[in-house]
């Protein structure tokens, strides 16, 4: 009897359990599960139209992503009063404490700097803020105080030491020129840390990529042409888990006597380099490399850039000149616009 009893309550309880489990199943359809479809988000930070495109089933977590780039602005802008760089700015020559963030970007800075022969130098921002590349008004600064500014430009006397920065007094540092490459990179890592495996995010003239499209296929990045209006295509480069920055001369400046004034200033002189380049793009991993070096690269010209990103691993260059001439490093692989 016993025996039986126990067997009648293994057979009712296998029962159970096979009712539950049927519908278990049979209500999660009734659930219905979030589908991964592409997702787009669009913020305005560090003066650029940030456009995040992901292919995710989180509907908030592009809008996320761009609060991470409102939150590394706050560290890096100069502008931002209490940000890193203004409190190194305002230190009067004092030792300043900055975030981990900082002190990152600020070290990949210097290492640019030494690369370049100086040719890239967060410090050119005393001759900087003398140029208005942005009001649309055609005034040059003063020559004697573009001439002082470049002589407080100089890389070598920024300090780093872990995460201490010491700058002489009459000194200032802008990290315009390498900042959205890091802040690119941080908003890829935050994607792919929260699952994301296919996206393509754009912040103004840096595109960085995570995987492919979902066909399989690379992403493609159109190079800007150098005498179309914004949004048009010279030349276009596949993109795979990476990284394309393009620096131009089109992007902030004016015309003056048929002169092209443009942001991407000689720490020398603090005057925008006049060479035959228009445009310079890097393509590698990390976009805070591709950011600087495009930068680098441009003022070096065609030859010399093309010299120093040949000796470095996993880069690779396009340089447009004004004459639409275009020059690739060995393992860029532009395919020109029909
Ligand atoms: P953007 O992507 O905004 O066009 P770039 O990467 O081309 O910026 O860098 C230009 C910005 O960098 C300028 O606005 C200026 O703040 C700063 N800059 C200009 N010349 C240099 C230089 N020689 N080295 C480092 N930074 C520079
Ligand atoms: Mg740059």
């Amino acid at each position: 009897m016993r025996m039986n009893w126990k067997r009648t309550t293994c057979v009712l309880r296998r029962w159970i359990c096979g009712i539950l489990v049927a519908a278990l199943f049979l209500s999660l359809p009734a659930v219905p599960a979030q589908a991964v479809s592409r997702q787009s988000a669009v913020g305005f930070y560090l003066d650029t139209v940030i456009t995040l495109s992901a292919y995710t089933e989180d509907s908030s977590l592009l809008d996320s992503a761009l609060l991470e780039c409102g939150r590394y602005e706050q560290l890096l802008s100069r502008t931002v009063e209490g940000s890193d760089v203004w409190r190194i700015n305002h230190a009067g020559g004092q030792p300043v404490q900055v975030s981990d963030a900082a002190a990152e970007v600020i070290s990949i800075a210097l290492e640019v700097s030494r690369l370049s022969g100086g040719a890239f130098d967060i410090t050119v921002a005393p001759a900087s803020v003398l140029w208005d590349f942005t009001s649309g008004a055609a005034v040059l600064p003063d020559a004697a105080k573009l001439a002082d500014a470049a002589a407080r430009t100089d890389y070598r006397k920024l300090v780093l030491e872990g995460s201490t920065v010491t700058l002489p007094e009459g000194m200032m540092v802008d990290l315009g020129a390498i900042a959205k490459g890091y802040i690119a990179d941080q908003v890829k890592q935050y994607l792919i840390d929260r699952g994301v495996t296919q996206a393509i995010l754009s912040f103004g003239g840096n595109i960085v990529t995570i995987g492919e499209k979902p066909d399989g296929s690379a992403w493609k990045v159109g190079i800007q042409d150098i005498d179309a209006p914004t949004g048009t295509s010279m030349l276009v480069l596949d993109s795979r888990d990476g990284s394309v920055v393009t620096s131009g001369i089109y992007e902030r400046g004016f015309d003056l006597d048929g002169v092209r004034y443009h942001h991407i200033l000689d720490p020398k002189t603090g005057w925008p380099v006049q060479n035959e380049l228009a445009s310079v793009t890097i393509v590698s991993g990390p976009s805070v490399w591709g950011d600087a070096l495009a930068t680098a690269a441009f003022i070096l010209g065609t030859e010399e850039g093309l010299k120093l990103v040949e000796s470095l691993e996993g880069i690779e260059a396009v340089f447009i000149q004004r004459d639409r001439t275009v020059v690739s490093s060995s393992g860029a692989d532009p395919i020109p616009m029909p």
